[in-house]
């Protein structure tokens, strides 16, 4: 027989909460191996007596067989000094010092719980809410590190003879299951309605007759609370949308079944899979051609062609949409912009303002998440995720990355933002934390960094923030760096959308030219103009600003982006044939604003501005109420085109491969002028797209760059990525963002890229 020797076995990645040690006992013990396995701060800990070439076996079985959920980031197998060891354990969590690990996000039911809900015989039939390891809060939940039920707000809840027995059976799936209860052991519904809070509440179906009576109900998820109402009654959705200070922002569905919902829209199997998801993300769909669906679609997304649908994916939301059997309304619970409300009290407070009832649960959400939102193009079903929170975010692994030891805070920018934190070599980015603005969004913004700080007590070597002086982001950097003596460094917010694409798609010791193609609303440049439609080239760690759009001047702030007649106006003012636009001003405007346009010494080069220009022009959106608006229209008005043209017949403003010289106001005048013809609104719209995805390519075969990436909120266009595809597929080695969003989202990642790569 060969002599038994001792094995150490470490596991780093996502390995907590998602049915690891039970994966690893069961493993064990099915090949009588002795020892024990251990979670601690820093991943799972096992060791074992075995021979030589097994433990390489068992190493290679962890690989491949462990559970859906987890990801492995690293395993290392050493021999270590002999033990003898006479069964095999679970020894209970430790915590050790160095704080390494990575966090696991909320996932929705899995299939399993799905079942037992359903079925009589079950001790959980119909509980609102069943867990197992493989599904259930985690990142909402936990308080502190390790994950443990002590360290979760699961720790009220005492659970019962039968829940402990699953519990501490290593066998069972519920086996160290945190978020374990049952009917017997339960966390409890109540209902708040008419100034009353009723406790102990059980009838879902007085719920769903609310619904149908045309009632607001606010209910608490796992992120926060969510508003709902029915989808198919317009009057109620108009209600909401005027207490809620939402006139056309469009509003997330929740759909009671994928096979009705595929009736409704254009569903292929990259969005049939994603909804159904662990994540669980609103997915963005194209309504069906002239489809009579019995949702309310005007009041739900005005003058688009898509919406965003989400499956239910807590067991409450099942449960209740199983009784209504029809889609409904569910946006984040909050006033106009600001932060989700996660809070019983502040629901209460201020919820009850909009909601008819709100229905409550005393199991306590700590991290405030919003649903995470992924939309795939038409044609090649190129994947985008629009928003990373709930289901997605924290972790962000890329092993193709090298990372240093140093720890790092990337603030991110203001608009659409998020922190990046680099400890032990770990990225973490924090879910999409709104616009900061806000006071209340600032507030959420602390608040996360603060309970990532109290998570994993970094020792801060130094602070990253934008260059712009102003954001919420930049000063809140500048006082931790001064509070901790630390360095803080300012990051030019267009090359940080770069270095996050090259980032993403590990592209930074590639030799050749990569050109980035960074297009978005705002941001300042090193020049101190208001940047946005940027071309930069990377070469092994040198970044060069090479070429951008014509700039146009920029006046009057904010009010500009909220306002696409004025972009219309910067960029047509001193044209001749400018009626179509002096007709959107009165004589005073028009002359006050041409001043401002005489004095200013302020320019741009935002895409997102033409964007605005364009939709003031041929569609009269001429305010917005939302950011993005008028771009999401005009991507609309060109997507009709497309649905009834041939995609393959491209018509560009483009006539010869030359790049123009003031493209901007090129494209401006031809538009106009093909209004003047007479030329349909979706047709001109198209055709804007199509200029746009030829200019690029134009401009990448010009610099002679095999690859090419993008960056920037103007790629959340599916359109745009579609044609930019047809364009340049054949040529041009193309790179978009992966798992973070093109918008400003990805700042602080990209800040944290640029600080480690660029060589300047
Ligand atoms: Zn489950
Ligand atoms: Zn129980």
């Amino acid at each position: 027989m060969i002599p038994l020797r001792t094995f150490h076995i470490h596991i780093k990645g996502i390995v907590q909460g998602v049915g690891f040690r039970p994966f690893i006992y069961k493993l064990f013990i099915s090949h009588k191996l002795k020892g024990w396995v251990n979670n601690t701060t820093d991943g799972v800990h096992i060791q074992f007596n075995t021979t030589k070439e097994f433990s390489n076996n068992i190493l290679h079985i962890i690989r491949e067989k462990s559970p859906k959920l987890a990801v492995i980031t690293s395993i290392f197998l050493e021999e270590v000094s002999f033990s003898k060891y006479s069964d095999f354990k679970i020894i209970q969590s430790t915590f050790h010092e160095r704080t390494t690990q990575l966090l696991t996000p909320d996932y929705a039911m899995c299939e399993n719980c799905s079942k037992e809900l359903n079925a009589k015989e079950n001790k959980r039939y119909q509980y609102p809410f069943i867990t197992c390891t493989n599904c259930g809060p985690r990142f909402s939940i936990i308080r502190s590190l390790p994950y443990d039920r002590i360290t979760t707000t699961m720790d009220n809840f005492v659970m019962c003879d039968s829940c402990n027995k699953e519990y501490e059976n290593p066998m069972d799936r519920r086996y160290f299951s945190q978020t374990n209860s049952c009917p017997e052991c339960a966390i409890e519904l109540s209902l708040y309605e008419n100034g009353e809070l009723q406790g102990n509440f059980t009838d879902l179906d007085y719920i769903v007759k609310q619904w149908q009576k045309g009632k607001i109900v606010a209910i608490k998820g796992i992120g926060g609370y969510i508003l709902t109402c029915d989808a198919t009654n317009a009057d109620v959705i108009n209600r909401l949308r005027k207490l809620k200070n939402r006139p056309t922002k469009p509003l997330a569905l929740l759909y009671h079944d994928i096979y009705e919902l595929a009736e409704d829209v254009e569903m292929g199997i990259g969005e049939k899979i994603e909804l159904e998801e662990p994540s669980s993300p609103i997915v963005l769909l194209n309504i069906k051609k002239d489809r009579m669906t019995p949702i309310a679609l005007d009041e739900i997304a005005p003058n688009l062609n898509h919406i965003g649908v989400m499956m239910p994916y807590t067991p409450l939301y099942k449960l209740l949409l199983d009784k209504f059997k029809k889609p409904i309304v569910a946006t984040s619970g909050n006033i106009s912009n600001s932060t989700i409300i996660y809070q019983d009290k502040k629901a209460i407070k201020e919820l009850s303002k909009i909601a008819d009832l709100i229905l409550l649960n005393n199991r306590q959400i700590v991290v405030p998440q919003d649903d995470s939102v992924v939309c795939y193009s038409f044609i090649k079903y190129y994947r985008t995720v629009i928003r990373r929170s709930r289901g997605l975010a924290p972790s962000y692994i890329n092993p193709d990355l090298i990372l240093p030891k140093s720890s790092v805070l990337a603030m991110g920018s203001m608009l659409k933002s998020s922190f990046t934190l680099l400890n032990h070599q770990n990225i973490y980015i924090s879910q999409y934390l709104g616009n900061t603005e806000n006071f209340e969004a600032e507030n959420n913004y602390k608040n996360t960094l603060s309970h990532f700080e109290d998570l994993f007590q970094p020792k801060l070597d130094i602070v990253l923030i934008d260059k712009h002086p102003n954001y919420f982001t930049t000063i809140f950097g500048k006082e931790i760096a001064d509070r901790k003596n630390i360095r803080s460094i300012e990051i030019q917010h267009h090359k940080a959308h770069f270095f996050a694409v090259l980032g993403e798609n590990a592209l930074f010791n590639s030799k050749d030219k990569i050109l980035g193609v960074v297009w978005d609303g705002t941001g300042l440049g090193d020049d101190g103009n208001i940047w946005g439609g940027e071309f930069f080239t990377y070469q092994q760690g040198k970044t060069e600003r090479i070429h951008h759009v014509d700039e146009f001047p920029f006046i009057l702030g904010d009010k500009m982006p909220k306002e696409p007649r004025i972009s219309a106006f910067v960029m047509t003012s001193h044209m001749e044939n400018n009626k179509i636009v002096k007709d959107k001003f009165s004589k005073t405007e028009w002359q006050i604003y041409q001043t401002l346009v005489n004095k200013t010494p302020l320019k741009s080069t935002s895409i997102g501005r033409l964007f605005d220009a364009v939709a003031s022009i041929i569609l009269n959106v001429d305010m917005q109420t939302y950011e993005g608006e008028a771009a999401m229209q005009l991507e609309s008005a060109a997507h009709r085109y497309f649905r009834t043209n041939n995609f393959t017949k491209f018509y560009s403003y483009l006539k010869s491969n030359d790049i123009p010289k003031n493209f901007v106001e090129y494209l401006i005048k031809n538009i106009i002028s093909d209004i003047g013809k007479g030329y349909e609104k979706d047709f001109i719209a198209a055709k804007f797209h199509i200029s746009l995805a030829h200019y690029i390519s134009i401009v990448a075969g010009q610099i002679q760059a095999k690859k090419v990436t993008f960056s920037g909120g103007v790629f959340q266009n599916q359109l745009l990525i579609e044609l930019l595809i047809s364009f340049m597929d054949d040529d041009f080695e193309l790179y978009f963002h992966k798992e973070l969003p093109p918008n400003d989202e990805n700042i602080s990642f990209g800040q944290l890229m640029y600080y480690i790569y660029n060589q300047d």
